[in-house]
C-alpha cells in the first residue's frame, strides 16, 4: 500500500527534433511544484547529449524494460505548439510517412531547438529595472550574474541547490535582470530611421504649386515629392531609392518647408496601412462574392482567375475583412524572393501587421516571428513560403495559397517532404479552416478536386482594364532552318516581332530555361559532350564565370579542357543556347537595345533581384533575359513581347506532369505580356521544333480545359494521380553495384507484398548526382484503399530491409506524393 505521501510519478512522452520512431518516455519530478504542459519545450538527456524537446503527452505508465530518466528542465511555461499544430504534425508525420522529431526539427526555428546551451548574463540595463518581489532564489541567482560573465542551466543548477533553475531563470529574463548570451551578442542598438513626410502645415495648394515648378525646373526633386505624395510617409532612404534621387534632394525640399525629416526607432509602434485598396471591377466583385459565398459554406476555393485578371486584389479584400475581425491570416506564395513587389503592396495596404515568414530570413527573426504569431495581440497577415504553413497559428481565420500549382510548394529534401497546399487542404476539412487557393493554370490534381465537389471553382475570365489575353504565335523552327532564316537562336519571326515591338517603345521578355553560356560542351568529331566527374550529366559552358561547371554539385573544370576525352580532337564546341549566349546575340542583333540577364548567376547577391525588377519596371531596360524567375507572378505594364526561345525540352521531359507543366510555365510566362490595357494587345512568340505539338495548341487557344480534360483521360488510363496515391522510394549508395543489387532485393519484397503496385527499380535520367548512384522505385495505391494499412506495411519491410547488414549504408528517401 502506497501512502499518499509519496505520489506516483508521472511520465511525459518527449518529440526531439530527430528522425527516431517513437516519441521518448522521460520521468518528471519537479522540486519547485512545476507541473509538465504538453507542447512546451523540455530538455531531457539522450545518448550523452540534451537535447530539447517538446512535451507531447503526460501519463502515469512507467514504461516497461526499461527505467526511465528525467527530465532536466522545463523550458517553456505555455505550450510552444498549438492543439492545431499538433494534430496537423501527427498527420503529416503520418501522411509523408516521417517521424514527429523531424515534423518538429522542420517546424521550429534553429534557436528554439538550442536552448539547453543557453547561457545567460547580466542585462546591461539591469540596474534600472526593479528587484521588487524577487524570491530568494531570483536574488541569488542575479547576485551571481553580477559578479561571473556567464552562466549555463547546470551553473544556475548548481548555485541554488535544486534541479529545475529554469522559473527563476525565466522570472530573470522576463523582468529585463538577464538576458540570454546570444541575444547580447545580435542586440545592436537600435539605429534610428529617418522618414519623411509632407511638413506640417503644408497645405494643398502650396503642394500643388511646388510640383508644378519642380515639373519644370528640377525633375528629380519632382519625382521625389510624388513618392512622398504617394506614400504619406516613408523611409528617407526608400524614398531616395523609389525616386533614383539622393539625400540632397531630400534637403531641397526642407530648406523650402515642404517636407520634413523624422527621426525614428526602427521597432515603431503598429502603424496602420495608408492605402486606400482599389475598388474591384465588377468582374472581380463578382468573383469576391463567389468566393465569399464558398467560404461562408466552408468549402475551399480555387480562384481560377487568367494572368492579369486581378486575383490579388481579390485576395486582398478577403483579407481585408478577415483582419478586420481580429483573425490571422495566412498567405502563401511559391518563392518569397519573388514577391517584394507583393509585400510593399501589402504593407502600403495593411501597414505593420504585415509579416513575412521564410527559412531564409535569420534564426532570431523566425523565432520573434514563431512566438509574436503564437500570442497574437491583434489581427495579423503572415506572408510566407511554404514553411509558414508550420507555424502556430492559433486565430486562424483565412489561408491563401496563390500560384497553388508551383512545385516549390513540396519539399523535396529532407524529410518532412510535405507540400503546402496539400497541408492548407487538410486544414481546410479536418480544422474548418477557410482556404483559398489561386492560379491562372491549376494544377490537374486541384481541378480534378473541383470535378470532384470538394472544391468550390469561382473563375475570372477577363483581365482587368480591358486588357485581352496575349496573341500567341509558333515560331517553326524546322521551317525556318531548311529556309536558313535563323540568325544564332533567334527565328525570323521572333526577330521581326521583336523589331516592332521596340519600335513602338515597348518592352521584351525573352524565356530560356538553362542559365550559363551553352548547356553542353561538345566534340564535332566523335559527338562525345563533356560530363561532369560526379554527377551523370553534361557540364554548362559559362562565359562570365569561365570554364565548365556542374549546376548539381558544383564542379567545375576551368579553364575549358582543350581535346575531347573521348578521342582527342581539339573541336570542341558549346551546344545550344543558355541565357548568356543569348544577351552575346541580342548584343549583335539590336545593338542599341538595353539588355539585361535575370538569372541565378545576376541574382546571388542580396537584392540584386528586387533592384533588376525595380529597373526594369522603370524601363531602364528593354529587353529582359531569363530563367523561369521571369515567369513568375510579375507585373510589367510595358512589355509588349514575351518570346519562349525553345519549347522543346519541356515537351520531352520524363514525367508524367511535364504536359501539365509545359502548360502552365508557357501561359504564366506568356501572361507577362500586355497586362495593362493601354497600347496593342500583348504578344508571344513560342520557338519549337514541333509546331503541331497539341499541347502547343492548347497553349496558343488559352485552352486550359482541354488541358486539363486530356490528362486526366491519359492519367486514368495509365494509373496516375490523381486516380491513384503514388509514393516514391529513392535508394542511393557511393557504390553503383550495391544500389542495383539492394533496390532489386527491396523491389522483390515490395512486389511479394503488394503485387503490381510496385514498379522498378528504376534508374532515373539524372542517375548519378555526387558519386551517390540512384535508383528509383514507385508504388501506386489505389484511391479506394485505406493509406494507413499500406503505410504501415510498407514502413515494416522498410524497416526490416534496412535492418539487413548488406544495405546499412544504403539511404532511402521515401517521397510521398512526388510532385
Ligand atoms: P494576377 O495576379 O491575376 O495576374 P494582378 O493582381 O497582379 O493579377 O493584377 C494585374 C494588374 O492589374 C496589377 O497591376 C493590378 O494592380 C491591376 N489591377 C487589378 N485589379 C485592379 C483594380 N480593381 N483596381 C486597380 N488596379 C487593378
Ligand atoms: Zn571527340
Ligand atoms: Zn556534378
Amino acid at each position: 500500500m502506497s501512502t499518499a505521501k509519496s505520489p506516483t510519478p508521472t511520465f511525459v512522452e518527449v518529440v526531439v527534433p530527430l528522425a527516431l520512431p517513437k516519441t521518448l518516455t522521460y520521468k518528471w519530478f519537479s522540486s519547485n511544484g512545476e507541473s509538465p504542459v504538453v507542447g512546451s519545450r523540455v530538455v531531457v538527456p539522450l545518448g550523452r547529449k540534451k537535447w530539447t524537446g517538446v512535451i507531447w503527452e503526460i501519463h502515469q505508465i512507467p514504461p516497461e524494460g526499461y527505467v526511465a530518466k528525467e527530465v532536466e528542465a522545463l523550458v517553456d511555461d505555455a505550450p510552444i505548439l498549438t492543439s492545431q499544430q499538433r494534430d496537423m504534425f501527427a498527420w503529416m508525420a503520418d501522411h509523408y510517412m516521417c517521424s514527429l522529431g523531424e515534423m518538429v526539427g522542420a517546424a521550429l526555428p534553429a534557436g528554439m531547438k538550442l536552448e539547453s546551451t543557453t547561457r545567460i548574463v547580466l542585462h546591461p540595463d539591469a540596474s534600472n529595472a526593479s528587484e521588487d518581489g524577487l524570491d530568494d532564489q531570483c536574488i541569488m541567482l542575479l547576485d551571481a550574474l553580477h559578479v561571473r560573465e556567464d552562466m549555463g542551466i547546470r551553473d544556475c543548477s548548481e548555485l541554488l541547490g535544486i534541479k529545475h533553475p529554469q522559473r527563476a531563470i525565466r522570472t530573470l529574463l522576463q523582468r529585463g535582470l538577464a538576458l540570454a548570451k546570444e541575444e547580447l551578442n545580435e542586440r545592436v542598438k537600435p539605429k534610428l530611421v529617418s522618414w519623411v513626410r509632407i511638413a506640417q502645415g503644408v497645405e494643398e495648394e502650396a503642394l500643388s504649386a511646388a510640383l508644378a515648378w519642380a515639373g519644370v525646373k528640377a525633375v528629380a526633386m519632382e519625382r521625389l515629392l510624388l513618392t512622398v505624395i504617394e506614400e504619406g510617409e516613408i523611409p528617407k532612404v526608400q524614398a531616395q531609392k523609389r525616386s533614383r534621387t539622393d539625400a540632397s534632394t531630400v534637403q531641397k525640399w526642407v530648406d523650402r518647408g515642404i517636407l520634413e525629416v523624422e527621426e525614428r526607432e526602427p521597432a515603431r509602434p503598429s502603424r496602420p496601412g495608408t492605402a486606400k485598396m482599389p475598388q474591384l471591377s465588377s468582374a472581380q466583385a463578382k468573383a469576391y462574392n463567389d468566393v465569399h459565398a464558398g467560404l461562408v459554406a466552408r468549402k475551399p476555393v480555387l480562384l481560377h482567375g487568367v494572368t492579369g485578371s486581378g486575383k490579388t486584389e481579390v485576395y486582398t479584400h478577403l483579407i481585408a475583412e478577415a483582419l478586420s475581425s481580429g483573425q490571422q491570416v495566412l498567405f502563401l506564395v511559391p518563392e518569397i524572393a519573388l514577391t517584394t513587389q507583393l509585400i510593399e503592396r501589402l504593407r502600403r495596404f495593411f501597414g505593420d501587421v504585415v509579416h513575412v515568414y521564410h527559412s531564409r530570413f535569420s534564426d532570431r527573426e523566425r523565432t520573434e516571428t514563431w512566438m509574436s504569431v503564437l500570442q497574437p495581440g491583434a489581427a495579423q497577415l503572415i506572408v510566407g513560403a511554404r514553411s509558414a504553413v508550420l507555424l502556430p497559428l492559433p486565430k486562424l481565420g483565412l489561408i491563401v495559397v496563390d500560384e497553388e500549382h508551383e512545385p516549390s510548394f513540396k519539399q523535396h529534401d529532407p524529410a518532412p517532404r510535405y507540400h503546402a497546399r496539400d497541408v492548407a487542404l487538410w486544414m481546410a476539412s479536418r480544422q474548418d479552416v477557410p482556404l483559398v487557393l489561386g492560379s491562372a493554370t491549376p494544377a490537374v490534381e486541384t481541378q480534378w478536386l473541383g470535378e470532384q465537389g470538394l472544391l468550390q471553382v469561382v473563375p475570372l475570365t477577363e483581365r482587368f482594364g480591358g486588357a485581352l489575353l496575349p496573341e500567341i504565335f509558333l515560331a517553326d523552327l524546322r521551317k525556318e532552318h531548311k529556309q536558313r532564316s535563323m540568325r544564332g537562336g533567334f527565328s525570323k519571326m521572333l526577330r521581326d516581332e521583336m523589331d516592332a515591338t521596340l519600335k513602338e517603345g515597348r518592352q521584351v521578355i525573352l524565356f530560356q530555361n538553362r542559365r550559363g553560356y551553352a548547356p553542353a560542351y561538345q566534340c564535332t568529331q566523335c559527338g562525345h559532350a563533356a560530363t561532369c566527374e560526379r554527377c551523370d550529366i553534361p557540364l554548362v559552358v559559362h562565359k562570365t564565370l569561365g570554364g565548365l561547371h556542374c549546376h548539381h554539385c558544383g564542379y567545375h573544370e576551368r579553364p575549358a579542357p582543350a581535346n575531347c576525352i573521348s578521342c582527342g580532337s581539339t573541336a570542341l564546341k558549346p551546344q545550344g543556347l543558355g541565357t548568356e549566349r543569348i544577351e552575346e546575340e541580342l548584343a549583335e542583333l539590336f545593338p542599341t537595345a538595353r539588355v539585361a540577364r535575370m538569372d541565378l548567376d545576376t541574382t546571388r547577391k542580396k537584392k540584386a533581384h528586387a533592384k533588376l525588377l525595380e529597373a526594369f519596371a522603370n524601363v531602364e531596360y528593354d529587353i529582359l533575359v531569363g530563367t523561369q524567375m521571369v515567369s513568375k507572378g510579375l507585373d510589367f505594364a510595358h512589355v509588349g513581347l514575351v518570346g519562349v526561345m525553345s519549347a522543346d525540352r519541356m515537351l520531352t521531359f520524363p514525367d508524367f506532369r511535364s504536359f501539365e507543366r509545359a502548360y502552365q510555365m508557357l501561359t504564366q510566362v506568356a501572361g507577362r505580356a500586355g497586362r495593362s490595357g493601354a497600347g496593342a494587345r500583348g504578344k508571344v512568340v513560342i520557338q519549337t521544333f514541333s509546331a503541331d505539338h497539341w499541347l502547343l495548341h492548347h497553349v496558343v487557344d488559352h485552352n486550359h480545359k482541354a488541358l486539363v480534360r486530356r490528362e486526366l483521360i491519359e492519367r486514368q488510363t495509365y494509373a496516375y494521380p490523381p486516380y491513384v496515391r503514388m509514393i516514391r522510394l529513392t535508394l542511393k549508395h557511393g557504390d553503383p553495384q550495391r544500389v542495383e543489387a539492394g533496390a532489386g532485393v527491396l523491389a522483390a519484397r515490395l512486389q511479394q507484398r503488394f503485387g503490381e503496385r510496385v514498379l522498378g527499380p528504376d534508374t532515373p535520367a539524372l542517375s548519378r548526382i555526387n558519386d551517390q548512384h540512384i535508383r528509383q522505385l514507385t508504388l501506386k495505391f489505389e484511391r479506394s484503399l485505406a493509406p494507413t494499412q499500406y503505410r504501415k506495411l510498407l514502413q515494416a519491410d522498410l524497416e526490416e530491409f534496412s535492418a539487413d547488414p548488406r544495405w546499412k549504408r544504403l539511404r532511402i528517401n521515401i517521397d510521398v506524393d512526388p510532385a
